[in-house]
């Protein structure tokens, strides 16, 4: 038995889960939030048993050192030795890493060398990364990166029709990301419709970051973000794939750096900035179903931006056999379900059980009728599963 950590590290928060593997066995799960603010707060859910306290946790390692102390107060380990691995979410793994790796000295110098190009989520990752190396340093840490599964993409795929040398001097393409979702996803569906041979998949990880794959004989052929999360479809702030014209006529037109500009399309767009009211679904669904008619404009473009993905991806695929739903929004929203259903259901012959379809929220589930030519189903992520997979095979 192997006790693993998974962990996620942002700028200002580190999440992780501990499971007991091979069992895949989850234990516990919480979040050091609020890092180098004035307060924190430290959260620990072990089974049934919830805990929260407010305290200044001034960078990672202090988030490290609250997560290993209340491991051992809470007697959910008896000593540190017990932790074997613990594997990391690397957003960016460039066109280096097409799987997970030990991370070593060489690994985190190419992880630095990729911050430029995610950095929002490099540079925290591997704030991280040497938490753990520091507090637990006879601990192998493993790194599991979000671009790998998307490195079987042709180049006509990932390639930009931007000046070659671009690519060449500055490694500037399409590398796609949330790619450990998209292949547990994909794992999932070969899981439990195991009766269909190689299926044709498009996965839809539909959070506050959104991203769509198609994945055909186990492998990406397409997905929709880009060369950083920014690309794709519209998210809860960003605003996915636009013409790139609109940065520079909104600077000139604004009087905007052009620095502002991408900080506006990162932050300050897609839900947010269309509903000018929230990025967060719920809200806009409430506001949807109440007759708010900027919101329905903002939902409708949403799904409209969906589906033109799917139809691109059904022509790629050679055809579409199952869409798979997912994350905060795919997993748990009927509406939003039914919103894209609706507008690809023609093309498709895609029959949604509407009842079932309406009741489903967190849970696998097929949300399509047996007559459906396409299945549609929802399928709960689990990254952190993903991650410390690789992790317990890795450091065998
Ligand atoms: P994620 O990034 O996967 O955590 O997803 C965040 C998005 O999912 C936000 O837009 C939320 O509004 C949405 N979401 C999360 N939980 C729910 C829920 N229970 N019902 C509907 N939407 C949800």
């Amino acid at each position: 038995m192997s006790k693993i950590i998974a962990v996620n590290a942002g700028s200002s928060s580190l999440k992780f889960k501990l499971y007991d593997m091979p069992s895949e066995t989850l234990i516990c799960s919480g979040m050091a939030d609020r890092i180098g603010q004035v307060k924190g707060t430290f959260t620990l859910s072990i089974g049934q048993e919830k805990l929260s306290i407010d305290i200044p946790i001034p960078n990672h390692q202090s988030g490290v050192s609250l997560l290993l102390k209340y491991l051992i107060e809470k007697k959910v380990i008896l000593s540190f030795q017990e932790i074997k691995g613990v594997g990391h979410r690397v957003v960016q793994g460039g066109k280096y890493f097409f799987k997970s790796v030990i991370i070593t000295d060489k690994v985190i110098e190419k992880i630095k060398e990729f911050i430029p190009l995610a950095p929002l989520h490099n540079g925290p990752n591997l704030s991280g990364i040497e938490a753990f190396k520091t507090i637990l340093p006879n601990v192998k840490n493993v790194a599991v990166f979000d671009t790998a599964f998307h490195q079987t993409m042709e180049p006509q795929d990932y390639l930009f029709p931007i000046p070659y040398e671009l690519y060449e001097k500055y490694d500037l393409r399409r590398y796609g990301f949330h790619g450990t979702s998209h292949k547990y996803l994909m794992e999932q569906v070969h899981k439990h419709l195991n009766t269909i041979k190689n299926p044709r998949i498009i996965t839809l990880h539909l959070g506050s970051g959104a991203s769509l794959a198609a994945i055909k004989n186990g492998k990406v052929v397409a997905t929709s973000m880009g060369l950083t999360p920014l690309g794709g479809i519209m998210m809860g702030t960003r605003t996915g794939d636009i013409d790139p014209s609109v940065l520079h006529f909104a600077a000139l037109k604004t009087g905007q750096s052009h620095e502002a500009i991408y900080e506006m399309f990162n932050k300050k767009s897609g839900f947010l900035g269309m509903s000018q009211l929230s990025s967060d679904s719920r809200d806009l669904e409430a506001a949807h179903l109440q007759g708010n008619k900027q919101v329905q404009l903002t939902n409708q473009l949403f799904v409209r931006r969906i589906a033109d993905f799917i139809g691109q991806y059904t022509i790629r695929l050679g055809g579409v056999d199952v869409i798979v739903f997912s994350a905060g929004i795919g997993e748990n929203s009927g509406f939003y379900r039914h919103l894209i259903i609706e507008e690809i259901k023609d093309a498709l012959s895609m029959i949604e059980d509407e009842k079932l379809n309406k009741s489903i929220r967190g849970k696998v589930a097929v949300i399509t009728t047996p007559q459906s030519r396409v299945i549609g189903m929802v399928i709960p992520t689990n990254e952190e599963l993903m991650i410390v997979k690789d992790t317990y095979e890795i450091i065998q």
